[in-house]
Protein backbone atom coordinates (compact mmCIF):
# COMPACT_ATOMS: atom_id res chain seq x y z
CA UNK A 1 0.00 0.00 0.00
CA UNK A 2 1.30 3.37 -1.18
CA UNK A 3 1.34 6.18 1.89
CA UNK A 4 -0.02 9.49 1.46
CA UNK A 5 3.97 10.91 0.83
CA UNK A 6 4.55 8.49 -1.83
CA UNK A 7 1.64 9.16 -3.46
CA UNK A 8 2.37 13.28 -3.19
CA UNK A 9 5.66 11.70 -4.15
CA UNK A 10 4.26 10.51 -7.32
CA UNK A 11 1.95 13.16 -7.55
CA UNK A 12 4.79 15.80 -8.03
CA UNK A 13 6.40 13.50 -10.39
CA UNK A 14 3.45 13.52 -12.24
CA UNK A 15 3.50 17.10 -12.58
CA UNK A 16 6.84 17.16 -13.26
CA UNK A 17 6.13 15.04 -16.53
CA UNK A 18 2.77 16.34 -17.02
CA UNK A 19 3.33 20.17 -17.19
CA UNK A 20 7.08 20.69 -17.38
CA UNK A 21 7.62 17.93 -19.98
CA UNK A 22 10.80 16.42 -17.88
CA UNK A 23 11.38 12.63 -16.79
CA UNK A 24 13.33 13.07 -13.85
CA UNK A 25 13.98 15.30 -11.10
CA UNK A 26 17.85 16.56 -10.86
CA UNK A 27 19.93 16.92 -7.84
CA UNK A 28 17.91 16.78 -4.92
CA UNK A 29 14.74 18.88 -6.01
CA UNK A 30 12.53 15.59 -5.68
CA UNK A 31 13.48 15.38 -1.55
CA UNK A 32 12.90 19.69 -1.34
CA UNK A 33 9.38 18.97 -3.02
CA UNK A 34 8.73 16.23 -1.35
CA UNK A 35 9.48 18.73 2.53
CA UNK A 36 7.63 21.41 1.14
CA UNK A 37 5.00 19.51 -0.47
CA UNK A 38 4.57 17.78 3.41
CA UNK A 39 4.79 21.42 5.23
CA UNK A 40 8.38 21.96 5.81
CA UNK A 41 10.56 25.33 5.62
CA UNK A 42 13.45 24.36 3.45
CA UNK A 43 16.62 26.77 2.38
CA UNK A 44 17.79 26.11 -0.62
CA UNK A 45 21.25 26.50 -2.11
CA UNK A 46 21.92 25.49 -5.40
CA UNK A 47 24.45 26.71 -7.86
CA UNK A 48 22.18 28.68 -10.87
CA UNK A 49 21.10 26.48 -13.79
CA UNK A 50 20.55 24.14 -11.07
CA UNK A 51 16.80 24.03 -11.51
CA UNK A 52 15.47 25.99 -8.34
CA UNK A 53 12.35 26.89 -9.78
CA UNK A 54 10.84 23.77 -9.85
CA UNK A 55 11.72 23.16 -5.87
CA UNK A 56 8.52 25.81 -5.48
CA UNK A 57 6.54 25.39 -8.72
CA UNK A 58 5.82 22.40 -8.48
CA UNK A 59 4.63 22.52 -4.36
CA UNK A 60 2.57 24.83 -5.59
CA UNK A 61 0.87 23.17 -8.39
CA UNK A 62 1.16 19.83 -5.46
CA UNK A 63 -0.43 22.05 -2.47
CA UNK A 64 -4.04 23.24 -2.54
CA UNK A 65 -3.82 27.04 -2.83
CA UNK A 66 -1.69 29.36 -4.44
CA UNK A 67 2.29 30.01 -4.40
CA UNK A 68 3.49 32.91 -3.48
CA UNK A 69 6.84 34.11 -4.51
CA UNK A 70 9.21 37.12 -3.51
CA UNK A 71 11.16 37.81 -6.00
CA UNK A 72 13.42 41.12 -6.75
CA UNK A 73 13.53 40.51 -10.09
CA UNK A 74 10.42 42.86 -10.96
CA UNK A 75 11.90 43.50 -14.49
CA UNK A 76 11.92 39.63 -15.81
CA UNK A 77 8.18 38.82 -13.98
CA UNK A 78 6.20 39.34 -16.80
CA UNK A 79 8.74 36.98 -18.60
CA UNK A 80 8.31 34.39 -15.93
CA UNK A 81 4.50 34.37 -16.10
CA UNK A 82 4.44 34.16 -19.97
CA UNK A 83 6.51 31.01 -19.40
CA UNK A 84 4.70 29.35 -16.97
CA UNK A 85 1.12 30.56 -18.76
CA UNK A 86 2.84 28.66 -21.83
CA UNK A 87 2.82 25.53 -19.98
CA UNK A 88 -0.49 25.79 -18.46
CA UNK A 89 0.09 26.63 -15.39
CA UNK A 90 -2.02 29.57 -13.75
CA UNK A 91 0.23 32.55 -13.12
CA UNK A 92 0.34 36.22 -12.30
CA UNK A 93 1.98 39.25 -10.71
CA UNK A 94 1.83 41.69 -8.66
CA UNK A 95 4.36 44.62 -8.57
CA UNK A 96 4.31 49.07 -9.60
CA UNK A 97 4.50 48.52 -13.10
CA UNK A 98 0.90 46.86 -13.44
CA UNK A 99 -1.79 49.91 -14.25
CA UNK A 100 -4.68 49.34 -11.97
CA UNK A 101 -7.10 47.65 -14.09
CA UNK A 102 -4.52 44.61 -14.54
CA UNK A 103 -3.50 44.82 -10.97
CA UNK A 104 -7.39 44.32 -10.25
CA UNK A 105 -7.77 41.61 -12.71
CA UNK A 106 -4.69 39.89 -10.44
CA UNK A 107 -6.08 40.40 -7.41
CA UNK A 108 -9.68 38.89 -8.30
CA UNK A 109 -7.85 35.44 -9.95
CA UNK A 110 -6.12 35.19 -6.68
CA UNK A 111 -9.42 35.68 -4.15
CA UNK A 112 -11.44 33.20 -6.67
CA UNK A 113 -8.34 30.45 -6.43
CA UNK A 114 -7.83 30.96 -9.82
CA UNK A 115 -3.80 30.95 -9.59
CA UNK A 116 -1.26 28.53 -9.00
CA UNK A 117 1.72 31.29 -8.53
CA UNK A 118 1.73 34.93 -7.57
CA UNK A 119 4.93 36.50 -7.79
CA UNK A 120 5.85 39.96 -5.60
CA UNK A 121 7.90 42.13 -4.86
CA UNK A 122 9.06 42.82 -1.99
CA UNK A 123 8.02 46.07 -1.39
CA UNK A 124 4.78 44.54 -1.84
CA UNK A 125 4.32 43.06 1.62
CA UNK A 126 5.08 46.52 2.89
CA UNK A 127 1.66 47.49 1.96
CA UNK A 128 -1.32 46.96 3.92
CA UNK A 129 -3.64 46.36 0.88
CA UNK A 130 -1.46 43.51 0.34
CA UNK A 131 -1.12 41.95 3.11
CA UNK A 132 -4.74 41.58 3.61
CA UNK A 133 -5.53 40.52 0.13
CA UNK A 134 -3.28 37.75 0.87
CA UNK A 135 -5.04 37.35 4.49
CA UNK A 136 -8.16 36.84 2.11
CA UNK A 137 -7.13 33.93 -0.19
CA UNK A 138 -5.51 30.76 0.31
CA UNK A 139 -1.88 30.31 0.30
CA UNK A 140 0.01 26.99 -0.87
CA UNK A 141 3.60 28.16 0.21
CA UNK A 142 5.77 31.18 -0.08
CA UNK A 143 8.83 30.90 -1.96
CA UNK A 144 11.58 33.60 -1.11
CA UNK A 145 13.80 33.82 -4.13
CA UNK A 146 17.55 35.31 -4.38
CA UNK A 147 17.15 34.60 -0.89
CA UNK A 148 20.54 36.43 -0.29
CA UNK A 149 19.35 39.39 -1.36
CA UNK A 150 18.77 39.79 2.67
CA UNK A 151 22.53 39.42 3.59
CA UNK A 152 24.17 43.04 3.64
CA UNK A 153 27.55 41.89 2.60
CA UNK A 154 26.45 40.98 -0.15
CA UNK A 155 25.99 43.79 -3.26
CA UNK A 156 22.30 43.04 -3.41
CA UNK A 157 21.31 43.54 -0.60
CA UNK A 158 17.26 44.92 -0.60
CA UNK A 159 16.50 46.01 2.65
CA UNK A 160 12.86 45.09 2.03
CA UNK A 161 13.91 41.87 2.12
CA UNK A 162 14.65 42.42 6.29
CA UNK A 163 11.35 42.32 6.61
CA UNK A 164 10.02 39.42 5.16
CA UNK A 165 10.37 37.71 8.61
CA UNK A 166 6.76 38.93 9.07
CA UNK A 167 5.79 35.98 6.88
CA UNK A 168 6.09 33.69 9.36
CA UNK A 169 4.13 35.87 12.15
CA UNK A 170 2.11 36.13 10.48
CA UNK A 171 1.05 33.05 8.86
CA UNK A 172 2.61 30.27 10.65
CA UNK A 173 1.02 27.51 9.28
CA UNK A 174 2.23 28.29 5.72
CA UNK A 175 5.65 26.40 4.56
CA UNK A 176 8.22 28.92 3.14
CA UNK A 177 11.46 27.75 0.88
CA UNK A 178 14.43 30.40 0.63
CA UNK A 179 16.51 29.99 -2.70
CA UNK A 180 19.61 31.42 -3.36
CA UNK A 181 22.40 30.83 -5.64
CA UNK A 182 24.82 32.72 -3.32
CA UNK A 183 26.48 30.19 -0.45
CA UNK A 184 28.99 30.71 1.80
CA UNK A 185 28.06 29.23 5.38
CA UNK A 186 28.06 32.65 6.51
CA UNK A 187 25.81 34.32 4.04
CA UNK A 188 23.48 30.70 4.69
CA UNK A 189 23.31 31.33 8.60
CA UNK A 190 22.45 35.05 7.97
CA UNK A 191 19.92 34.07 5.65
CA UNK A 192 18.63 31.59 7.78
CA UNK A 193 18.98 34.02 10.91
CA UNK A 194 17.18 36.96 9.33
CA UNK A 195 14.63 35.33 7.17
CA UNK A 196 13.52 33.28 10.89
CA UNK A 197 14.24 30.26 8.86
CA UNK A 198 16.16 28.25 12.08
CA UNK A 199 14.06 25.20 12.00
CA UNK A 200 14.29 25.36 8.17
CA UNK A 201 15.92 22.40 6.57
CA UNK A 202 18.75 23.26 4.73
CA UNK A 203 19.52 21.75 0.97
CA UNK A 204 23.06 22.42 -0.31
CA UNK A 205 24.16 20.96 -3.81
CA UNK A 206 27.53 21.24 -4.81
CA UNK A 207 28.50 24.48 -5.80
CA UNK A 208 30.54 23.02 -8.73
CA UNK A 209 30.25 23.87 -12.46
CA UNK A 210 32.34 21.33 -13.93
CA UNK A 211 31.49 22.98 -17.79
CA UNK A 212 33.14 26.55 -16.39
CA UNK A 213 36.69 26.82 -17.45
CA UNK A 214 38.05 29.50 -14.89
CA UNK A 215 40.96 31.55 -15.96
CA UNK A 216 42.73 34.44 -14.47
CA UNK A 217 44.88 36.31 -16.05
CA UNK A 218 47.06 39.61 -15.35
CA UNK A 219 45.78 42.67 -17.11
CA UNK A 220 47.67 44.79 -18.93
CA UNK A 221 45.74 46.26 -22.44
CA UNK A 222 42.43 44.69 -21.12
CA UNK A 223 40.37 45.86 -23.90
CA UNK A 224 42.75 44.77 -26.39
CA UNK A 225 43.33 40.87 -23.98
CA UNK A 226 39.62 40.86 -24.34
CA UNK A 227 39.07 41.30 -28.04
CA UNK A 228 41.65 38.43 -28.51
CA UNK A 229 40.10 36.16 -26.05
CA UNK A 230 36.37 36.80 -27.87
CA UNK A 231 38.06 36.30 -31.42
CA UNK A 232 40.47 33.42 -30.66
CA UNK A 233 37.81 31.44 -28.84
CA UNK A 234 34.28 32.88 -28.76
CA UNK A 235 33.17 34.28 -32.66
CA UNK A 236 30.19 34.75 -32.72
CA UNK A 237 29.08 33.59 -29.13
CA UNK A 238 26.77 35.44 -26.75
CA UNK A 239 28.68 36.81 -23.93
CA UNK A 240 28.72 39.47 -20.79
CA UNK A 241 31.41 41.54 -19.54
CA UNK A 242 31.15 42.96 -16.16
CA UNK A 243 33.02 46.41 -15.53
CA UNK A 244 33.07 48.23 -12.92
CA UNK A 245 32.14 51.89 -13.48
CA UNK A 246 29.85 52.77 -16.37
CA UNK A 247 31.96 54.87 -18.18
CA UNK A 248 34.38 51.83 -19.04
CA UNK A 249 31.45 50.28 -19.40
CA UNK A 250 30.29 52.05 -22.61
CA UNK A 251 34.08 52.45 -23.58
CA UNK A 252 34.19 49.05 -24.35
CA UNK A 253 30.80 48.18 -26.37
CA UNK A 254 31.97 50.97 -27.96
CA UNK A 255 35.26 49.45 -28.66
CA UNK A 256 33.69 46.12 -29.54
CA UNK A 257 31.77 47.25 -31.87
CA UNK A 258 34.38 49.40 -33.68
CA UNK A 259 36.20 45.67 -33.81
CA UNK A 260 33.09 44.42 -35.65
CA UNK A 261 31.63 42.83 -32.34
CA UNK A 262 27.85 42.90 -31.79
CA UNK A 263 27.99 44.60 -28.31
CA UNK A 264 25.51 46.47 -26.37
CA UNK A 265 25.50 48.34 -22.81
CA UNK A 266 24.22 48.20 -19.59
CA UNK A 267 24.36 50.23 -16.25
CA UNK A 268 21.86 52.24 -14.30
CA UNK A 269 22.49 55.24 -16.21
CA UNK A 270 20.50 54.38 -19.54
CA UNK A 271 17.26 55.04 -19.85
CA UNK A 272 15.49 52.36 -18.49
CA UNK A 273 13.66 52.15 -21.36
CA UNK A 274 17.67 51.47 -23.32
CA UNK A 275 17.62 48.54 -20.48
CA UNK A 276 15.40 46.55 -21.02
CA UNK A 277 15.31 46.56 -24.99
CA UNK A 278 19.20 45.58 -24.74
CA UNK A 279 18.26 42.91 -22.27
CA UNK A 280 15.59 41.91 -24.24
CA UNK A 281 17.86 41.51 -26.88
CA UNK A 282 20.51 39.99 -25.42
CA UNK A 283 18.20 37.12 -24.39
CA UNK A 284 16.19 36.74 -28.02
CA UNK A 285 18.90 37.10 -30.31
CA UNK A 286 21.73 34.93 -30.64
CA UNK A 287 25.99 36.29 -30.16
CA UNK A 288 25.18 39.52 -28.99
CA UNK A 289 27.97 40.30 -25.95
CA UNK A 290 26.43 42.27 -23.08
CA UNK A 291 29.13 44.60 -21.67
CA UNK A 292 27.47 45.62 -17.98
CA UNK A 293 28.01 46.30 -14.40
CA UNK A 294 27.08 44.17 -11.86
CA UNK A 295 23.64 45.82 -12.14
CA UNK A 296 22.96 43.20 -15.11
CA UNK A 297 22.05 39.71 -14.38
CA UNK A 298 20.63 38.74 -11.79
CA UNK A 299 17.82 36.19 -12.58
CA UNK A 300 18.71 36.36 -16.44
CA UNK A 301 18.05 33.06 -18.00
CA UNK A 302 19.62 32.23 -21.39
CA UNK A 303 21.19 28.79 -20.82
CA UNK A 304 23.65 29.36 -24.14
CA UNK A 305 25.93 32.46 -22.19
CA UNK A 306 28.97 31.04 -23.75
CA UNK A 307 31.72 33.49 -21.49
CA UNK A 308 31.49 35.92 -18.48
CA UNK A 309 34.69 37.75 -19.06
CA UNK A 310 35.67 40.57 -15.70
CA UNK A 311 37.62 43.52 -17.06
CA UNK A 312 37.78 44.31 -13.04
CA UNK A 313 38.37 42.90 -10.17
CA UNK A 314 34.65 41.40 -8.51
CA UNK A 315 34.51 42.47 -4.35
CA UNK A 316 34.22 39.24 -3.46
CA UNK A 317 34.04 35.76 -4.80
CA UNK A 318 30.35 35.63 -3.72
CA UNK A 319 30.20 37.81 -6.61
CA UNK A 320 32.62 36.43 -8.59
CA UNK A 321 31.11 33.09 -8.67
CA UNK A 322 27.49 34.29 -9.35
CA UNK A 323 28.26 36.67 -12.02
CA UNK A 324 30.69 33.83 -13.49
CA UNK A 325 27.61 31.35 -13.45
CA UNK A 326 25.97 32.85 -15.93
CA UNK A 327 27.62 31.22 -17.88
CA UNK A 328 27.32 27.69 -19.29
CA UNK A 329 23.68 27.09 -17.59
CA UNK A 330 23.26 25.11 -20.50
CA UNK A 331 25.96 22.77 -19.16
CA UNK A 332 28.51 22.78 -22.47
CA UNK A 333 31.99 24.24 -22.22
CA UNK A 334 32.11 28.07 -21.37
CA UNK A 335 34.67 30.45 -19.84
CA UNK A 336 34.82 32.78 -17.26
CA UNK A 337 37.86 34.80 -17.52
CA UNK A 338 39.27 37.32 -15.27
CA UNK A 339 42.08 40.09 -15.96
CA UNK A 340 43.21 41.69 -13.14
CA UNK A 341 45.98 44.21 -12.07
CA UNK A 342 47.65 46.26 -9.72
CA UNK A 343 45.49 49.33 -10.14
CA UNK A 344 42.56 47.03 -9.12
CA UNK A 345 43.63 46.60 -5.51
CA UNK A 346 44.94 49.65 -5.99
CA UNK A 347 41.34 50.83 -6.17
CA UNK A 348 39.34 48.17 -4.17
CA UNK A 349 41.08 48.91 -1.21
CA UNK A 350 40.29 52.75 -1.68
CA UNK A 351 36.34 52.57 -1.99
CA UNK A 352 36.48 50.16 1.00
CA UNK A 353 38.39 52.85 3.01
CA UNK A 354 35.86 55.82 1.80
CA UNK A 355 33.03 53.60 1.86
CA UNK A 356 30.01 54.36 4.19
CA UNK A 357 29.60 52.05 7.22
CA UNK A 358 31.33 51.41 10.61
CA UNK A 359 34.42 49.82 10.95
CA UNK A 360 32.91 46.46 11.40
CA UNK A 361 31.59 47.13 7.91
CA UNK A 362 34.90 47.81 6.31
CA UNK A 363 36.51 45.39 7.87
CA UNK A 364 33.72 42.73 6.18
CA UNK A 365 34.47 44.37 3.07
CA UNK A 366 38.08 43.67 3.34
CA UNK A 367 37.91 40.47 4.37
CA UNK A 368 35.81 39.65 1.42
CA UNK A 369 38.09 41.63 -1.14
CA UNK A 370 41.14 39.58 0.52
CA UNK A 371 39.53 35.95 -0.32
CA UNK A 372 38.80 37.31 -4.21
CA UNK A 373 42.68 38.61 -4.26
CA UNK A 374 43.79 35.07 -2.47
CA UNK A 375 42.07 33.57 -5.59
CA UNK A 376 43.77 35.23 -8.29
CA UNK A 377 46.90 35.22 -6.58
CA UNK A 378 47.11 31.32 -6.28
CA UNK A 379 48.95 28.77 -7.81
CA UNK A 380 46.53 25.93 -7.01
CA UNK A 381 43.40 24.74 -8.98
CA UNK A 382 41.05 27.89 -9.08
CA UNK A 383 38.07 25.51 -8.06
CA UNK A 384 39.32 23.58 -5.54
CA UNK A 385 40.06 27.07 -4.04
CA UNK A 386 36.73 28.23 -5.58
CA UNK A 387 34.77 25.18 -3.42
CA UNK A 388 36.84 25.22 -0.68
CA UNK A 389 35.57 28.74 -0.35
CA UNK A 390 32.16 27.93 -0.10
CA UNK A 391 32.83 24.97 2.37
CA UNK A 392 33.03 21.85 -0.20
CA UNK A 393 36.03 20.03 1.09
CA UNK A 394 38.55 20.32 -1.67
CA UNK A 395 39.39 18.17 -4.47
CA UNK A 396 42.58 17.57 -6.52
CA UNK A 397 42.76 19.49 -9.66
CA UNK A 398 39.83 19.75 -11.74
CA UNK A 399 41.77 19.91 -15.05
CA UNK A 400 39.62 22.75 -16.22
CA UNK A 401 41.13 26.21 -14.99
CA UNK A 402 44.64 28.06 -16.22
CA UNK A 403 46.47 26.56 -13.08
CA UNK A 404 45.83 23.23 -13.39
CA UNK A 405 45.33 23.47 -17.63
CA UNK A 406 49.07 25.19 -17.58
CA UNK A 407 50.84 25.16 -13.91
CA UNK A 408 52.06 28.35 -13.37
CA UNK A 409 55.78 28.86 -12.60
CA UNK A 410 56.13 29.90 -8.75
CA UNK A 411 59.27 31.54 -7.33
CA UNK A 412 60.54 32.48 -3.98
CA UNK A 413 60.10 36.24 -3.98
CA UNK A 414 61.14 36.92 -0.90
CA UNK A 415 64.14 38.80 -1.73
CA UNK A 416 62.20 40.89 -4.49
CA UNK A 417 59.51 41.65 -1.62
CA UNK A 418 62.23 43.12 0.98
CA UNK A 419 63.61 45.10 -1.49
CA UNK A 420 60.27 46.34 -2.49
CA UNK A 421 59.43 46.88 1.34
CA UNK A 422 62.19 48.51 2.17
CA UNK A 423 61.75 50.71 -0.61
CA UNK A 424 58.43 51.57 1.27
CA UNK A 425 59.66 51.59 4.34
CA UNK A 426 62.16 54.50 3.49
CA UNK A 427 59.51 56.70 1.74
CA UNK A 428 57.58 56.51 4.58
CA UNK A 429 59.36 59.10 6.32
CA UNK A 430 57.63 61.33 3.69
CA UNK A 431 54.48 60.18 4.17
CA UNK A 432 52.55 63.25 3.27
CA UNK A 433 53.50 62.69 -0.27
CA UNK A 434 52.12 60.71 -3.14
CA UNK A 435 54.20 57.36 -3.86
CA UNK A 436 52.40 55.04 -5.12
CA UNK A 437 53.94 51.72 -6.52
CA UNK A 438 54.69 53.10 -10.12
CA UNK A 439 57.09 55.35 -8.30
CA UNK A 440 58.22 52.69 -6.09
CA UNK A 441 59.01 50.58 -9.07
CA UNK A 442 61.18 53.64 -10.82
CA UNK A 443 63.15 53.78 -7.87
CA UNK A 444 63.58 50.23 -7.70
CA UNK A 445 64.65 49.68 -11.65
CA UNK A 446 66.78 53.40 -11.15
CA UNK A 447 65.15 54.77 -13.52
CA UNK A 448 65.65 58.95 -13.17
CA UNK A 449 62.01 60.30 -13.59
CA UNK A 450 61.01 63.68 -12.73
CA UNK A 451 59.70 63.07 -9.69
CA UNK A 452 62.64 61.06 -8.41
CA UNK A 453 64.89 63.82 -9.39
CA UNK A 454 61.94 66.25 -7.58
CA UNK A 455 62.66 64.46 -4.78
CA UNK A 456 66.34 63.10 -4.76
CA UNK A 457 65.31 59.78 -4.56
CA UNK A 458 68.30 58.74 -6.58
CA UNK A 459 70.63 58.81 -4.00
CA UNK A 460 68.23 56.48 -1.55
CA UNK A 461 69.93 53.41 -0.71
CA UNK A 462 67.31 51.04 -2.90
CA UNK A 463 67.76 52.91 -5.84
CA UNK A 464 68.56 50.79 -8.61
CA UNK A 465 68.86 47.67 -6.41
CA UNK A 466 65.72 45.83 -8.63
CA UNK A 467 67.08 45.20 -12.11
CA UNK A 468 66.38 41.79 -11.93
CA UNK A 469 62.82 41.79 -12.68
CA UNK A 470 60.84 43.06 -15.25
CA UNK A 471 58.36 46.25 -14.29
CA UNK A 472 55.74 44.01 -14.87
CA UNK A 473 57.29 41.38 -12.03
CA UNK A 474 57.42 44.49 -9.56
CA UNK A 475 53.67 45.05 -10.19
CA UNK A 476 53.03 41.50 -9.86
CA UNK A 477 55.32 41.35 -6.55
CA UNK A 478 53.10 45.16 -5.18
CA UNK A 479 49.90 42.95 -6.06
CA UNK A 480 50.86 39.89 -4.51
CA UNK A 481 52.22 42.06 -1.08
CA UNK A 482 48.76 43.64 -1.14
CA UNK A 483 46.82 40.13 -1.69
CA UNK A 484 48.64 38.81 1.21
CA UNK A 485 48.45 42.12 3.62
CA UNK A 486 51.90 42.36 3.74
CA UNK A 487 51.84 45.95 2.23
CA UNK A 488 48.55 48.08 2.10
CA UNK A 489 47.39 51.39 0.21
CA UNK A 490 46.52 54.70 2.05
CA UNK A 491 44.98 57.83 0.74
CA UNK A 492 43.76 59.31 -2.55
CA UNK A 493 46.70 58.60 -4.37
CA UNK A 494 47.56 54.88 -3.40
CA UNK A 495 50.55 55.41 -1.48
CA UNK A 496 51.93 52.45 -0.40
CA UNK A 497 52.28 51.65 3.33
CA UNK A 498 53.89 48.91 5.44
CA UNK A 499 51.72 46.75 7.64
CA UNK A 500 51.79 44.98 11.13
CA UNK A 501 52.65 42.11 8.86
CA UNK A 502 55.74 43.51 6.63
CA UNK A 503 57.88 43.14 9.24
CA UNK A 504 57.71 39.12 9.22
CA UNK A 505 59.37 39.32 5.39
CA UNK A 506 61.89 41.79 6.37
CA UNK A 507 63.13 40.17 9.12
CA UNK A 508 63.02 37.24 7.10
CA UNK A 509 60.63 35.17 9.04
CA UNK A 510 58.24 34.61 6.47
CA UNK A 511 58.87 33.59 2.83
CA UNK A 512 56.84 34.69 -0.18
CA UNK A 513 56.16 32.57 -3.11
CA UNK A 514 55.20 34.46 -6.56
CA UNK A 515 53.41 33.28 -9.83
CA UNK A 516 55.70 33.97 -12.35
CA UNK A 517 54.58 36.50 -14.82
CA UNK A 518 53.46 35.89 -18.36
CA UNK A 519 56.35 37.50 -21.32
CA UNK A 520 54.00 39.02 -23.34
CA UNK A 521 50.24 40.14 -22.82
CA UNK A 522 47.78 37.30 -23.83
CA UNK A 523 44.24 36.84 -23.12
CA UNK A 524 45.29 33.76 -21.29
CA UNK A 525 44.39 31.29 -23.50
CA UNK A 526 44.52 27.91 -21.55
CA UNK A 527 44.87 24.82 -23.35
CA UNK A 528 42.50 24.13 -26.38
CA UNK A 529 39.10 25.69 -25.72
CA UNK A 530 36.97 23.24 -25.08
P1 LIG B 1 18.01 28.21 -11.28
O1 LIG B 1 16.81 29.02 -10.88
O2 LIG B 1 18.50 27.31 -10.21
O3 LIG B 1 19.11 29.05 -11.86
P2 LIG B 1 16.19 27.13 -13.19
O4 LIG B 1 15.12 26.76 -12.24
O5 LIG B 1 16.00 28.33 -14.02
O6 LIG B 1 17.58 27.23 -12.43
O7 LIG B 1 16.51 25.87 -14.10
C1 LIG B 1 17.55 25.90 -15.04
C2 LIG B 1 17.16 25.10 -16.25
O8 LIG B 1 17.10 23.71 -15.96
C3 LIG B 1 15.79 25.48 -16.78
O9 LIG B 1 15.86 25.55 -18.18
C4 LIG B 1 14.90 24.34 -16.29
O10 LIG B 1 13.77 24.18 -17.12
C5 LIG B 1 15.85 23.16 -16.37
N1 LIG B 1 15.47 22.08 -15.42
C6 LIG B 1 15.18 22.22 -14.12
N2 LIG B 1 14.87 21.04 -13.56
C7 LIG B 1 14.97 20.10 -14.52
C8 LIG B 1 14.79 18.66 -14.57
N3 LIG B 1 14.44 17.96 -13.49
N4 LIG B 1 15.00 18.06 -15.75
C9 LIG B 1 15.38 18.77 -16.83
N5 LIG B 1 15.55 20.10 -16.86
C10 LIG B 1 15.36 20.77 -15.72
ZN1 LIG C 1 41.73 23.39 -11.71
Amino acid sequence: MASPTDLRTSEALQVLRRVFGYDTFRGFQQDVIDHVVAGGDALVLMPTGGGKSLCYQIPALVRPGVGVVVSPLIALMQDQVDALTALGVRAGFLNSTLDLDARRRVEAAFLAGDLDLLYLAPEALGSRATVQLLDRGKIALFAIDEAHCVSQWGHDFRPDYLALSMLHERWPEVPRIALTATATSATRTEIATRLDLTGARHFVASFDRPNIQYRIVPKREPRKQLLGLLRDEHPGDAGIVYCLSRASVEKTAEFLTANGIAALPYHAGLDASVRARNQQRFLREEGLVMVATIAFGMGIDKPDVRFVAHLDLPKSVEGYYQETGRAGRDGLPSTAWLAYGLQDVVQQRKLIETSEGDLAHRRGLARHLDAMLALCETVRCRRSQLLEYFGEPGTPGCGNCDTCLEPPESWDGTIAAQKLLSTVFRLDRERNQRFGAGHCIDILLGRRSEKVAQFGHDSLTVFGIGGELREAEWRGVVRHLLAEGLLAVEGDYGTLVLTETSAEVLGRRRSVLLRREPERPTSGRAGRSR
